[in-house]
This record gives structure tokens, C-alpha cells and sequence, in this order.
């Protein structure tokens, strides 16, 4: 269905520079259009493996980008180079900017409360074309109540913080109820809110972000224990391609 996306143990990027990413997702809020963007770290590809449902969701979004440095070099080591790495937290920047330089609506969910808050409150200061119609920390009982007020208030941009797969399923359950672009964007509300710290540029440029985040966070261990299992899976099928 989705021809020329690259294979990573099931499932299927869009191998796109961050320019043209960039371009037609532009394209794409100029024209009105319902999106569904994912982008799966080297975390999200394992659990998709083991949840079929998971999976079938995430490969048939509109885009599926490669959110880290596992990813690029996984596709490498299959002998199906990609472009470059578009980070979940830099899609969110420039989102955010083009509904600044747009005068979109934006709709968010997700994180805890004081996070949110903090997220509403950068937005409204920083990017004030912004028209941002609602948002919802992600610890809500009833799905149903968010999805009311987004079906109402019609944003052209909605970004949903629940961690993955609970972000996915819920943009499959209810993307039908707006024509927007939809996209998951995990801890990044942590980041943006400044209640959490992204790695120095330099750590950044030398790919190192995840051992940052690991030092920083050391209850992540068990998480990252994904990395060197999804290496080893992409030996054993890269020896078997050969
Ligand atoms: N979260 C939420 N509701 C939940 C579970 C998680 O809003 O029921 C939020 C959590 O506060 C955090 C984000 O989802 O902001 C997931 O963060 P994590 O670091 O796990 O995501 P990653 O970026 O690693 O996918």
C-alpha cells in the first residue's frame, strides 16, 4: 500500500530529508488535509513486533518517521539506507511554528497536569497567532470527553502526549471526528514545557541523546534495554538477507 517505505523488523518508514518531510506536511496543513504522522524510536519498532495491532496501526499512518539515531543505523546495517533522523521533538517545533506563521488551531493532550499548564503557557507567550482551542493533561478516564471537545472545537493541528501505544490508538479511535494533523509526540511536552532538559547541541550531534537521557533518568534502564535487543535482531537479519 505505502510503496518505497524501508523495512525495519515490520515496520515501514518513510525514508524523507527533514525538507521534504518538512515540505509536504506544509503542504498538507495548506490544504486542509487528515494526517496521521508516528515516529517509532527502535522502543516502538520492538513492541509493534510483539502487538499485531499495534503495528497494523502504525504502519498504516500517513507518515512514519525514524525518531533516532537506532533507526538510521539499523536501516544501514540492512543494506537500506536512510536520509537522516526527523526527531519526534523537532516535528513538534515545527509544527508549532507553522501554526504560528499560519494563525492555526492547535489542540493538545497529554502529561501531567503541571506540564500541560506550563505547555499552554509557553505556547500563549511565545507563538501568539497561535489560536490553541483546548487543552487536556493525559490522565483522563474518559477518552470520549476529549474527543467531544475535539470534534467541536476543530483544530488544524493536534498533538496527543500519552507515551506509545496509548497515543497511537487513541489518534486510529478518533482521527475521523477532524480533519487536522495528528501526530504523537511522547515526553516531548516535558521538553517543551522545560520541565524537562534535552541533551546539550554537542551531545546531540554525536548521536548520544538516549545515554544522556539514561544518566539523567537512570529508572529508564530497563526501557533501554530495547537498543541492544533490536541491534541484535537486525544482525541476525541482516546475516540472513546476505
Ligand atoms: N502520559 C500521559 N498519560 C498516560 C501515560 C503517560 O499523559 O496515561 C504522558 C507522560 O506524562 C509523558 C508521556 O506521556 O509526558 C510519555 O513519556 P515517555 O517519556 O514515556 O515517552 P517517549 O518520548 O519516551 O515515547
Amino acid at each position: 500500500m505505502h510503496k518505497n517505505r524501508i523495512n525495519i523488523l515490520g515496520t515501514e518508514f518513510d525514508n524523507f530529508t527533514q525538507d521534504q518531510f518538512h515540505k509536504l506536511v506544509s503542504t498538507d496543513l495548506d490544504n486542509h488535509a487528515n494526517k496521521f504522522i508516528v515516529t517509532p524510536n527502535p522502543e516502538i519498532v520492538l513492541s509493534a513486533r510483539d502487538n499485531t495491532r499495534f503495528s497494523n496501526i502504525v504502519n498504516n499512518a500517513d507518515y512514519v518517521i525514524p525518531d533516532g539515531i537506532g533507526i538510521i543505523k539499523g536501516a544501514r546495517m540492512l543494506g537500506t539506507p536512510m536520509h537522516e533522523r526527523i526527531t519526534g521533538f523537532d516535528t513538534l517545533m515545527f509544527l508549532i511554528n507553522q501554526a504560528n506563521q499560519k494563525h492555526l488551531k492547535l489542540y493538545m493532550v497529554g502529561a501531567k497536569p503541571e506540564v500541560i499548564n506550563a505547555s499552554a503557557a509557553r505556547i500563549k507567550k511565545e507563538f501568539p497567532n497561535i489560536d490553541l482551542v483546548g487543552y487536556h493533561d493525559g490522565y483522563f478516564k474518559d477518552d470520549g470527553i476529549i474527543a467531544t471537545e475535539i470534534a467541536e472545537k476543530q483544530p488544524d493541528i493536534i498533538l496527543v502526549a500519552l507515551g506509545s501505544p496509548k497515543q497511537e490508538y487513541f489518534i486510529n479511535k478518533y482521527r475521523d471526528r477532524c480533519t487536522a494533523v495528528w501526530i504523537g509526540v511522547g515526553g516531548s511536552f516535558d521538553v517543551f514545557s522545560g520541565t524537562k532538559k534535552r541533551a546539550p547541541k554537542v551531545v546531540q550531534k554525536l548521536s548520544l541523546e538516549w545515554f544522556y537521557r539514561l544518566v539523567k533518568e537512570p529508572t529508564r534502564f530497563g526501557r533501554m534495554l530495547a537498543i541492544p535487543k533490536y541491534l541484535h535482531l537486525i544482525k541476525k537479519e541482516s546475516k540472513n538477507n546476505n
